[in-house]
């Protein structure tokens, strides 16, 4: 949650912020501020309750704050309101250290009692305050370097963070610190950057270090030294990011979201293209990371993994948690491997029992969401190996499992995932595709058969998005539902799943999915006169059941939305608008499903005058517990 940035150099530093923080806005946006040291050695913080352009407004564009040396954040509350008080950044109260945070503080409050002791007095309610007077208070009392009292505050600091701090006798220097929070650092002529997410440093460049876990930073003009948490210097290469900067603007798109559900046809073909050699599925670049294992030669491929598997059990939140769960209906259709499907934040409490020969795959769009980190640390530990499925490189996620299934999505900004969605989707059918080579349980030429149709989806999807007017129609006739109804079977009970949450993320319009059979076991009391469903029906086998459900809530007034695939022209009997997908193959529908379902909810949000790409409450990479 909540973006960071920060900058020294020979520019001003305030425009730098500002960009920066747009680029991050997606991550949060209650409030914003920044912190710049001018040239009489004081630091001027603005700060504004709001989106980023009050800040913008405030600072006349970031004329109005000169320096060239400053940090600045954009906050997604966790400890108290959104409210200019609480904005970062957080200062002691002479102006000693001044910093921004991304993350947790657990015990601040046995922190700030030790402070109140020591005199320091707290006006925000967060957490951040207490991490940014802890670290004068060191600073003040052992009278070392920013780097021993960075150290000395965070060895008593439980939780997460990513800081970014200045201190006053410290001017033209940047310190941070980072734990489970994620932080990117680029170094230029120009000067050095620093920013939560690749987004905000990508017009500057694109060679980034990561910061690790509980490891420290110097930022000077042009010039980055790392330090351990014994106040060592330790070396760092950078990493080159293969994102252009135009793939973080919206081209010619009203909202980023539209941009990306038609980005969606490359996300899906260059996801394909990484695993995909010579017509046939290649996982040999799949080698277990000798980190985890300690032993650099270990030559583990998941392959080897694959080959003696009993059972997956798939790990993710949110929309992640709803591609495992096509993932899981996809795989137990093509092998006999059977699959869990948990959400992060229940399996990592659970005690999950986690049988021998088995594997856990873990999904994450940002790889830093902190209940997929922490259910992926906890399988480790119980010696089961992990797959990461993951979109940005490098993130915390990648770094620590055991094999990484990179998505070749490219920077997603929009808070509703659609393209990261699909490519997922992708990574998980080839998962799928190859159990069911290594275990036998289809043929080559099924696998061909198979294969052949993923390569025919980037069309398919293309060929709904040209027919997206009528959806756009129907959103606008339907925007004003206060409750919408998917239902489906199966694979297709798992699409609802996402297209429900598609709507009501950004339109904010009530909705539930519900396993088709299952509504007559009291939501069907809901049903009242126009209530829309919108039914699922890609599966021959399930269709004529769904079906009948579809009829049951029409004579109970509902009106009826289906979609299916062409071909199934029966189903305009029962609904009142009919959409339909390509036919391809079945165990691969909600690739295409998706789509119609993702352009509803923008659509409905469009109609409503919602800000799709920014919903409220939400924050795009769920950094926090
Ligand atoms: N815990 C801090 C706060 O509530 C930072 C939240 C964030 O990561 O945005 O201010």
């Amino acid at each position: 949650m909540c973006g960071i940035v920060g900058y020294v150099g020979n520019k001003q530093a305030a425009p730098i912020l500002l960009a920066g923080l747009e680029k991050l806005e997606y991550r949060g946006y209650d409030s914003a501020g920044i912190a710049v040291r001018n040239g009489d050695g004081e630091t001027d913080i603005v700060k504004a309750k709001g989106r980023l352009s009050a800040l913008a407004h405030k600072t006349d564009q970031g004329r109005a704050v000169l320096g060239t040396c400053g940090i600045g954040h954009t906050r997604w509350a966790t400890h108290g309101e959104p409210s200019e008080t609480n904005a970062h950044p957080h200062c002691s109260d002479d102006m000693n250290v001044v910093g921004v945070h991304n993350g947790i503080i657990e015990n601040y409050q046995e922190l700030k009692a030790k402070l109140m002791r020591h005199d320091y007095k707290f006006y925000s309610e967060t957490d951040t305050e207490v991490e940014i007077k802890l670290i004068d208070y060191y600073y003040k009392k052992y009278q070392g370097t920013p780097v021993d009292a960075i150290n000395h505050a965070l060895v008593r600091t439980r939780g997460s963070y990513a800081l970014a701090v200045m201190f006053k006798e410290y001017p033209g220097e940047i310190y941070v610190a980072k734990k489970d929070s994620p932080m990117i650092i680029g170094v230029t002529d120009e000067g050095a950057f620093l920013g939560s997410d690749v987004p905000a440093i990508l017009n500057y460049t694109r060679n980034v270090y990561y910061i690790g876990d509980m490891e420290l930073g110097k930022l000077t003009p042009g010039k980055v030294t790392f330090y351990n948490l014994d106040g060592d210097e330790i070396e760092k290469n950078p990493v080159e990011i293969d994102w252009d900067a135009e793939s973080t603007d919206k081209c010619g798109f009203e909202h980023y979201m539209m941009k990306e559900i038609h980005e969606q046809p490359k996300a899906v073909k260059e996801t394909l293209d990484m695993y995909m050699n010579d017509g046939k599925i290649d996982f040999s670049g799949l080698i277990r990371n000798p980190e985890n294992s300690g032993n650099p030669e270990d030559k583990t491929t998941l392959d080897d993994v694959l080959k003696n598997l009993e059972r997956i059990y798939i790990v993710a939140c949110g929309s992640a948690y709803h591609a495992g769960a096509v993932g899981k209906t996809v795989i137990e259709q093509l092998t006999d491997i059977p699959v869990e499907v948990s959400l992060a934040s229940e399996f990592r409490y659970c005690n999950p029992k986690l049988q021998k020969n088995s594997l856990v795959v873990v999904i994450s769009q940002s790889g830093e969401t902190a209940d997929t980190r922490e259910a992926m640390l906890l399988s480790e530990e119980r010696g089961i190996p992990t797959l990461a499925i993951v979109n940005v490189f490098g993130s915390s996620i990648a770094r620590k499992a055991d094999f990484v299934m990179y998505t070749a999505a490219g920077p997603e900004i929009a808070v509703a995932t659609t393209k990261a969605y699909s490519a997922q989707l992708i990574t998980l059918y080839l998962l799928a595709i190859r159990c069911a080579e290594l275990s036998k349980s289809i043929d080559e030429n099924r696998a061909k058969e198979l294969l052949a149709a993923l390569n025919q989806i980037p069309a398919g999807i293309e060929k709904i998005l040209e027919d997206r007017e009528r959806i756009q129609w129907f959103a606008a006739k339907y925007a004003n539902s206060t409750d919408v109804f998917f239902i489906g079977r199966g694979l297709d009970y798992a699409i609802a799943l996402e297209g429900s949450l598609k709507m009501k993320e950004i339109s904010y319009i009530h909705s539930e999915a519900y396993a088709a059979g299952e509504l007559k076991h009291g939501t069907i009391s809901l049903i009242e006169h126009n209530r829309l469903v919108i039914g699922i029906m890609t599966q021959k086998d399930l269709y004529e059941k769904t079906i009948s459900n579809m009829a049951e809530v029409k004579s109970r007034g509902a009106y009826l939305f289906g979609l299916t695939s062409y071909g199934n022209y029966s189903v305009e009997d029962t609904v009142d608008f009919a959409v339909y997908i390509p036919k391809g193959e079945e165990v691969f529908a909600a690739s295409l499903a998706i789509i119609p379902l993702q352009l509803l909810g923008y659509y409905m949000a469009v109609t409503k005058g919602l800000d799709v790409d920014k919903p409220r409450n939400l924050a795009k990479s769920v950094t926090v517990e």
